[in-house]
Formats: structure tokens, C-alpha cells, sequence
């Protein structure tokens, strides 16, 4: 770990500029996906250092949690076929120590799954004290997917915003802190990257038809996603939309968000044993 890393960082992106407000309706389209909202839009270089850095803050931040063993992080990440969600997890916890650090991805539940409400299978990947987990994809997907591609009538689907609420504020009142993230891309972005997809052998194990049948409900989906951030957006699980467009942008606006919230956490390394100092090692 960085020695310059155990001093806080200045933030710089206001999160102000990316949290959905408990209350207020979002509205995607005014969001721009190639926005760079807070730097200048060529100062990718720049962004890329302060990324560096923010970087090294993380783990910097992610060691105390787990020595520390008292507080749990949860970070949720939502984005559409291609969004970039296993690129920011690759980027942004980069170097971070693998201990206490966890991923949890969500696919089509299976039928054990499917067998109990849908929150039974999430609930066992909620982080333990010390841990960051990061859901890669969610119970969000309950909302979004099945009512997109209509698996469940929409009574079913609708109460379920209340639902993940009620969950939501029970796992704050137990100690977790949750941060929730939209990557926002555009339709045009996509289609570029799942072309991408298909012109690179490396990449063709990421290519799924099944995105192209989600493609076909862009709007859909985007609808989706509006109700479900503005339903479930509150003040100890609030929801951030990110421009995703640009990766460099993507990666810089979700390592402020996380390493804001882990500064506010004000993680400190268990205190040692009074007699340390006199403690010797045996030959
Ligand atoms: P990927 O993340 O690309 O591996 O794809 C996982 C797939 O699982 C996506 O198409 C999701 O929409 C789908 N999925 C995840 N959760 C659910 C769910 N609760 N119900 C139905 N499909 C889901
Ligand atoms: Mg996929």
C-alpha cells in the first residue's frame, strides 16, 4: 500500500451532482452519458492521476475496514447489457487487498432460487462486519428484468419497491452501509461495445444474444430503471447516476463516491494492546 495514502484526499466531484434525491423523480434523458460532469471533458490524463490516487485511498481505507472488523459495505451495481459493471469493479478496486473484498453476482435465478422469495438469495451475500461486498447486479433485477420481460405481473413487481425499501433500511439500522450505483450509458454506446464484442475473438466469451433481446427494450428498461431509482433512492441508501460513456470518467466519478463514503465511515485500525511495546519475539 502507498505511503501517500494514509492521509484523506480533498474531494473534488461534489456527489451532490450524482445522487438521486429521496422524493424527486429522475428523469434519464436529461442525464448525459458522455457528460463529464465537475472536469473538463479533455482532461482525461488528469482524471486518470486522481483515479491513481483515489485508488490507493481505497485500499488504504478497505485495510482499515477489515482490521477494524466493525463496519459492512455494500455497494450495489446496476447498468444495462454492456454498461461496464465488470470493467469498474476490475478498475476501481484494482490492487485492493482480496481479503475482505467480495463479489457477488446476480444471473437468472436458479430454480432452488426461484423456489423462495427473492430476497433469500441476496440477503446471504449482505457483507459481514469488516467486509465490502459488491453486487454485481442485484434484487434491483426484480424490479427491472421481470418487468421489462414481463416474468411477473406487475402486482407482484410493484409491491416490491416497498419491499427492498423496508430491506434497504433494515440493513442500515443494522450497521451496513449501502451505496448504490447506475452506470448510465447510452443505446449508441452499446451497440458500439457489443460490436466490439463481436470483432474481437478475446471478447466473444462476453458476447450473449440474449443482450440483443434486452437491447430491442431500451426504453423499456430505461422507464424501469427511472421508477425503481426514484422509488428506492433514501437517505442511508441513496442511488448515484453515473455517466458511463466515457470509462476515465466512469472509473473517477465511482472511486470519489466510494472513497467519500468510506471517509465518512472515519475507519480507524483497531487500538493495540496496552503492552505492545513490551512484547518480545522468542528466538
Ligand atoms: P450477466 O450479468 O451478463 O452475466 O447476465 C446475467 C443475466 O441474468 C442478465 O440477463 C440478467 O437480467 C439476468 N438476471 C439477473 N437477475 C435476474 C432475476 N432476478 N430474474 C431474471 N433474470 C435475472
Ligand atoms: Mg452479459
Amino acid at each position: 500500500m502507498a505511503d501517500n495514502a494514509s492521509q484523506p484526499l480533498e474531494p473534488i466531484l461534489d456527489l451532490d451532482r450524482f445522487r438521486v434525491d429521496p422524493d424527486t423523480k429522475l428523469s434519464l434523458n436529461r442525464i448525459d452519458p458522455s457528460g463529464t460532469p465537475g472536469w473538463d471533458a479533455d482532461e482525461r490524463a488528469e482524471a486518470e492521476l486522481r483515479s491513481v490516487l483515489l485508488n490507493q485511498r481505497l485500499e488504504s481505507l478497505q485495510e482499515r475496514l477489515w482490521a477494524a472488523g466493525s463496519e459492512r459495505v455494500l455497494v450495489v451495481l446496476q447498468a444495462m447489457d454492456a454498461g461496464g459493471k465488470d470493467g469498474t469493479i476490475a478498475n476501481v478496486f484494482e490492487g485492493v487487498n482480496p481479503t475482505g473484498v467480495r463479489v457477488a453476482s446476480f444471473k437468472a435465478p436458479s430454480s432452488l432460487e426461484l423456489a423462495h422469495d427473492y430476497l433469500w438469495r441476496i440477503h446471504q451475500h449482505v457483507p459481514a462486519k469488516g467486509e465490502l461486498v459488491i453486487f454485481n447486479r442485484s434484487h434491483y433485477e426484480d424490479v427491472l428484468v421481470v418487468r421489462v420481460m414481463d416474468l411477473a405481473p406487475e402486482e407482484r413487481w410493484r409491491k416490491r419497491y416497498r419491499h427492498i425499501r423496508e430491506f434497504e433500511a433494515m440493513l442500515a439500522d443494522e450497521g451496513v452501509t449501502i451505496i448504490k450505483l447506475y452506470l448510465h450509458i447510452s443505446k449508441d454506446e452499446q451497440k458500439e461495445r457489443l460490436e466490439a464484442r463481436l470483432a474481437d475473438p478475446t471478447k466473444h466469451w462476453k458476447f450473449d444474444a440474449g443482450d440483443l433481446v434486452h437491447r430491442a427494450k431500451w426504453d423499456g428498461y430505461m422507464e424501469a430503471f427511472e421508477e425503481a431509482i426514484s422509488e428506492t433512492s433514501t437517505k442511508k441508501a441513496p442511488w448515484y447516476v453515473v455517466p458511463a460513456n466515457r470509462k476515465w470518467y466512469r472509473n473517477l466519478a465511482v472511486l470519489e463516491i466510494l472513497v467519500q463514503h468510506l471517509e465518512a465511515l472515519r475507519l480507524e485500525y483497531p487500538p493495540a494492546s496496552p503492552d505492545i511495546a513490551t512484547i518480545e519475539v522468542p528466538d
